[in-house]
């Protein structure tokens, strides 16, 4: 993430392509790296903010259909105020492929020349539907659709539910499927997106768990000390104890 957060504050005009589940999930993780005290906790209310878009330095754009003049007249309108020095606000976005060539048309002069501390980030499935204008104009990154289900879907599926009292599941699934540290940190990374996607699904429905949120900043804070060479069992051993202590 943080090359791309690089990436991000050095050039204006972002275009992301990839599935938007995971271009938003993607989104939300450098917003939060970039705003959130922590760099990401998952709790905070700025990180909450985030996931909800209400956080006022990241515009949310996604049209039903395709983008009207009138949603680019808002949005430059919004680009209207100027922001502190060391400001940044985001303008994302959504569906980029829908803009149409008077949109895109209106919006071109903004995407050359942004105000002082602001940014775009363009999202679309098919980067190839960009009008060329646009895609000129920024720096392209695909991100490839995460394997589902995951290519660890047994650890994935041991640690996403409670955990059971014996450890002999574990022990036996480290027997059966036992990782490497590489694959430990891309199972791990596939955990947290599974607990991700539940803190999204319980904002939505309004019903947030704490326990939730607690969960992926345990996840966050694993996935900065990977396992040391030849530690990945003894990795996830110690994972499995932990567990329900860190809540
Ligand atoms: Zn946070």
């Amino acid at each position: 993430v943080d090359a791309l957060l690089k990436t991000a504050l050095q050039h204006p005009v972002l275009i992301w392509a990839g599935h938007p589940t995971h271009t938003h999930e993607q989104a939300y993780q450098l917003f939060q790296k970039l705003l959130c005290p922590a760099q990401g906790c998952g709790a905070c209310i700025t990180c909450l903010q985030i996931l909800q878009r209400q956080h006022p330095s990241l515009v949310w754009h996604s049209p039903e259909k395709q983008y009207l003049v009138e949603h680019i007249d808002q949005l430059l309108a919004q680009l209207a105020f100027s922001l502190e020095p060391h400001q940044h606000r985001f303008m994302v976005l959504d569906r980029a492929d829908t803009l149409t060539p008077a949109t895109a048309n209106r919006l071109l002069k903004s995407l050359e020349e942004p105000p002082p501390g602001y940014h775009f980030l363009l999202l679309t499935q098919a980067p190839q539907a960009l009008l060329a204008t646009i895609r000129s104009r920024g720096i392209l990154h695909t991100w490839s659709t995460p394997t589902t289900p995951s290519d660890f879907a047994p650890y994935v599926a041991l640690f996403t539910q409670p955990l059971p009292p014996h450890p002999t599941p574990i022990l036996e699934l480290l027997e059966t499927m036992p990782l490497t540290e590489r694959e430990t940190m891309s199972a791990l990374d596939d955990i947290l997106e599974a607990w991700i996607a539940r803190h999204r699904h319980e904002l939505q429905a309004g019903t947030p768990n704490p326990a939730t949120a607690q969960r992926i900043a345990q996840l966050l804070q694993l996935a900065e000390a990977p396992p040391m060479a030849g530690s990945a069992k003894l990795f996830w051993r110690n994972l499995y104890l932990q567990w329900d202590q860190a809540l």
